[in-house]
Order: C-alpha cells, then sequence, then structure tokens
C-alpha cells in the first residue's frame, strides 16, 4: 500500500511561451521551431521553449566574448558587481513561489520542496556576492632585494554553463553567481524539460543590472546547443552538471581547444550503518535520502550497506514508513514524492527493479508505477539481498529505489562502498567517533555526512571523486574556480646581465 494524492488536472491552464537572452534582447530560435514541455505530474503541455540552433548559440557565444572583451562586466569593482548580484539575490527571494511553480509543474517536484531549494538558491547568490568583494592574488616580498612577486586572480573569460532537469534553479544558481562575481561572461543552456525559471532568471538579472551580453541564455537540445557550446573556440570554460555519460563526452569535446572544464555527474551513494547507530534518526534519513526528489537527485543514499544483525529490523522499520509516504500530485503541499520526469525514465527504473528481482534481490516494498490517470509516478521502492555485482548496486537508477546490501566487518564495508565508479556522497551512521573517522577518512567521495544525510550548505564545497566529476562547487574557492591566474614578476633596480654579467 502507498499514501497517494491524486493530481488536480491544470483545467485552464495557458502553456507559456517563451523566447531566448541572446546579447540582451529576447529572441526566437534562428529556424522559428520550438520545443513543447508536457508537466510530468499533470499530462498536460505547459511549456513552450525556443529550439535554438547552432546559430543561435554561436550568436550567444559572440556576444558573451564581446562583453568580456570591452570589459563592461570584467572591469567593473568587485563591490559593483557584489551589489548586482545582491540585487538578484533579493529579486529572486521576491519571485521565489512563482520560480519554484514554474520548477514543479516542469520538473514534477513536490511544491514544499521547490520552495526550499529557492531559498537555497537566493542564499547561495548573496555568498557569491560576499565573496566578489574578497577575490584576491596573492604577493611575494620574500624572493630577494631586486625582485617582487605578484599573483593575479583574473577572470578566465566566457563560460558556458549546462545544467540537468532535476534541480533547475538550484544548479545554476551553484554555477552563475560565482562565474559572474569572477568577472565571467556567460552563455547558459538549461535542460530542454526545465528550462522555464533559468529563462525567469534572465529577467531577474536585466533587472539587477547585470549588463546586455554577460549573460545569455539559449535554450535548445545537447547535440546542438550543448555540443556548439563545448567545442567553440572563443569558449574559455565549461561548468557542466548531468550524467557522467554526457560530462565524459563534455570533457573530449573542450579538450578539442584545451578549454577548462568542470564537471557535476551522477552518484550512487552508500549510507553504512553500524549497530550502534541511533536507528530512529538513521531510517528517517533513509528514506529522505532515498526518496527525495523521487530519487531523481545526484545525492540520493540509493544503496544502504546494513550492519548484518540489524538488517532485517531496518528493512522492516524503512517498509513501513516507505507505506506513509505521500506520493502523488507535485502541487500538492503535502506531497513528498511527485512525479517521474518523463514516461521513458519510469520505464527505465522499472527495467532496473525487474532486472534486480529476476537476479535474486528480494522486493521488499513497492516496485509498481502508480496510474492516477495524469502523469507518471511510482511507488517508493525497496530492494534487499541486493549483492554488490548488480546493476542496481552500481549503476545510477535515478529513482525512488532503495537498494539494500549487508556486511559484518567495517572493512567489507569499505570495500563495498568504494567498489563502484562513482564518488559522490557517502553517509556514516554510528555512535563511536572513531567508528565515523574511519569510515569518513577510508571512503572515497567528495562529501561524508555524519549521522545525517543530504545537509548542505553555501560555505561547504560540493563535488565528486572519480567518476561523479571534476572541480567542486560551492565553498570559499567556488569564484577561484572561475580564474586564472597571472604572475606578475618585477624587478627592482639595476638587472644582472646575462651575456654582459655586471
Ligand atoms: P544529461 O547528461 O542527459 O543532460 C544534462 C545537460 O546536458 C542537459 O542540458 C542536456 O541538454 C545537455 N546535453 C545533452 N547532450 C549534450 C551534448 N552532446 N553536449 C552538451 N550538452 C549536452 O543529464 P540529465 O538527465 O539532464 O540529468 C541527470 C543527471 O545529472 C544524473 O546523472 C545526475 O546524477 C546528474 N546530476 C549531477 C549533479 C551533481 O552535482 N553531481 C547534480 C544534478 C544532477
Amino acid at each position: 500500500m502507498t499514501v497517494t494524492v491524486q493530481p488536480k488536472p491544470l483545467t485552464n491552464y495557458k502553456a507559456r511561451d517563451y523566447r531566448m537572452l541572446i546579447d540582451g534582447a529576447w529572441v526566437e530560435a534562428a529556424d522559428g521551431k520550438t520545443l513543447e514541455r508536457v508537466a510530468p505530474g499533470h499530462g498536460i503541455a505547459v511549456s513552450r521553449y525556443q529550439a535554438g540552433t547552432k546559430r543561435d548559440a554561436e550568436k550567444a557565444i559572440a556576444a558573451a566574448r564581446r562583453a568580456f572583451d570591452d570589459g563592461r562586466w570584467p572591469r567593473m569593482t568587485g563591490a559593483e558587481r557584489s551589489n548586482i548580484l545582491l540585487k538578484a539575490a533579493d529579486l529572486i527571494a521576491a519571485r521565489a513561489d512563482d520560480l519554484a511553480y514554474l520548477d514543479t509543474i516542469e520538473s514534477g517536484k513536490p511544491i514544499s520542496q521547490a520552495k526550499a531549494e529557492l531559498g537555497g538558491a537566493a542564499d547561495i547568490w548573496r555568498y557569491a556576492a560576499a565573496l566578489a568583494r574578497d577575490l584576491h592574488g596573492e604577493s611575494y616580498n620574500t624572493l630577494g632585494e631586486g625582485t617582487l612577486g605578484v599573483v593575479l586572480r583574473e577572470a578566465i573569460g566566457v563560460v558556458s554553463i549546462i545544467t540537468p532537469w532535476n534541480f533547475p534553479f538550484l544548479i545554476v544558481s551553484q554555477k552563475l553567481p560565482f562565474a559572474l562575481a569572477a568577472g565571467c561572461t556567460t552563455v547558459v543552456k538549461p535542460s530542454e524539460l526545465t528550462s522555464g525559471s533559468t529563462l525567469v532568471l534572465g529577467e531577474i538579472l536585466a533587472e539587477a543590472g547585470v549588463p546586455a551580453g554577460v549573460v545569455n541564455i539559449v535554450t535548445g537540445t545537447g547535440p546542438e546547443v550543448g555540443a556548439t557550446m563545448t567545442t567553440h573556440p572563443d569558449v574559455d570554460m565549461v561548468s557542466f552538471t548531468g550524467s557522467t555519460g554526457i560530462g565524459r563526452l563534455t570533457m573530449a569535446n573542450a579538450a578539442q581547444t584545451l578549454k577548462k572544464v568542470s564537471l557535476e555527474l551522477g552518484g550512487k551513494n552508500p549510507q553504512i550503518v553500524f549497530p550502534d547507530a541511533n536507528l530512529d534518526e538513521f531510517v528517517d534519513a533513509a528514506v529522505f535520502g532515498a526518496y527525495f526528489n523521487a530519487g531523481e537527485c545526484c545525492n540520493a543514499g540509493s544503496r544502504l550497506i546494513l550492519h548484518k544483525s540489524i538488517a532485517s529490523d531496518v528493512i522492516g522499520r524503512i517498509a513501513e514508513i516507505s507505506k506513509q509516504v505521500k506520493v502523488g500530485d507535485p502541487l500538492d503541499a503535502s506531497t513528498q514524492v511527485g512525479a517521474i520526469i518523463t514516461p521513458q525514465h519510469l520505464q527505465k527504473i522499472q527495467s532496473y527493479v525487474a532486472g534486480a528481482s529476476d537476479g535474486g534481490a528480494t522486493l521488499a516494498h513497492g516496485g509498481e508505477a502508480l496510474d492516477f490517470g495524469i502523469g507518471q509516478f511510482m511507488t517508493p521502492t525497496i530492494l534487499s539481498n541486493v549483492t554488490a555485482d548488480m546493476a542496481v548496486a552500481r549503476e545510477e537508477v535515478f529513482g525512488p529505489v532503495l537498494s539494500v546490501l549487508t556486511f559484518e566487518a567495517a572493512e567489507e564495508a569499505i570495500r563495498i562502498a568504494n567498489s563502484i565508479d562513482y564518488g559522490l556522497s557517502a553517509g556514516v551512521w554510528s555512535r563511536d567517533f572513531d567508528t565515523c573517522l574511519t569510515i569518513g577518512r577510508k571512503v572515497r567521495a567528495g562529501t561524508i555526512w555524519m549521522n545525517t544525510f543530504m545537509d548542505g550548505a553555501s560555505e561547504l564545497p560540493f563535488g565528486g571523486y572519480k567518476q561523479s566529476g571534476l572541480g567542486r562547487e560551492l565553498g570559499r574557492h567556488a569564484v577561484e574556480d572561475y580564474t586564472e591566474t597571472k604572475t606578475l614578476n618585477m624587478h627592482i633596480g639595476a638587472r644582472t646581465g646575462w651575456w654582459m654579467p655586471r
């Protein structure tokens, strides 16, 4: 059984038409084509975006290049850029409900969660605004009488920013304000499934005072717009969040002109649980980690690695809670698990569950699609008796599916945790300080949560080990990522000659 919230039809909803932002103007695609987005929770068309072409992407890159080279943004003072970013943060906060609504109808995520993401996003813009005033290099006054060394941090130039559909506004906010704080100009491509809130951000930034051409937003598909943004010689850096497969392609494309690349990719994140853990706290974090954003989350805690002595008790408790998690209408304030992004993705999730069952895993709860007559949904699902070699334990399912594995000795848990290609995040649960720190040091992942899961803050760096990515977002070094280092090597007094020693 699952607690369901029947989606209410969006009667009288008029699909919204969007244009793209290139060089300060709202324009249509060069060939006039559009893409339609059908709401995953409501089954009707809610948005029509421009299907941008290679030509549109090239125009946007040229506009960003001009805006960088003429200095209209990079030559402002840090304080001036900071004030504009703060104004943007205020405008984001003022329009948070509208933006959250757009993210909800386009992605299918619960509205309460979308509102929380908007709060987090506004905070990131404020944090980046603070860093804009603190970007600085180094000086070396220790190189001898005749030398002074100064190391400058300069904006890297034109940055292509490419984002996925699962956290549309939050992820662009993990990149764009830091690139802007550094003084870069940008071309942004949101996912073709969830472009609405990013386009509204374009309006907000213009109102906040970002000059024309500094932020260009091109909608469309990856192979057309994204590929141009990652190969064009006038782009200096690519900041990409998405699947590991497209991340690999992005890096190969960028390698042709040796662009700097920052990648935030997939995850298959373990939670390792010891018998002395506070299990009441843990079971809540387990369902949150697995079902938050319907499991369509790079950070999903989709692999539980439980000590054998507690496994059957914990699986039973998680199964009971899973029955009570509310699944359904993304726009209902009480919903905890919304819709699945597309019908094809729902099929993919179900084929992982079927494959695991065929391979010997036990379906402890769920596994079915929920038919509300509109949209596509899935029950929270738990698979026990999963072994470390199964696809469901190694690959990103990206749905509300929890795989449970077991261990006896800590070293075995660490081995299982590290046995896959991903290394984004991990959790450890124990009341023993030594146990938490040992696991924390030995598991190869960018974030380790101890007795909690999926917490975060603008101050804390985020990113992956291994094939979960390259580089880190957030944290105090996030602006530096969008800079080049330049050395000024200065001579004082007479120089020692080379061909005529003095
Ligand atoms: P995706 O890789 O299919 O698409 C991501 C973006 O890349 C989209 O805008 C898409 O249009 C674009 N793209 C597609 N083909 C391209 C190409 N050839 N060249 C350039 N761009 C191209 O990913 P998705 O399905 O939108 O998102 C889900 C994935 O994102 C998951 O794997 C998830 O783990 C990952 N993700 C990672 C993080 C993180 O911070 N590590 C955060 C959120 C999502």
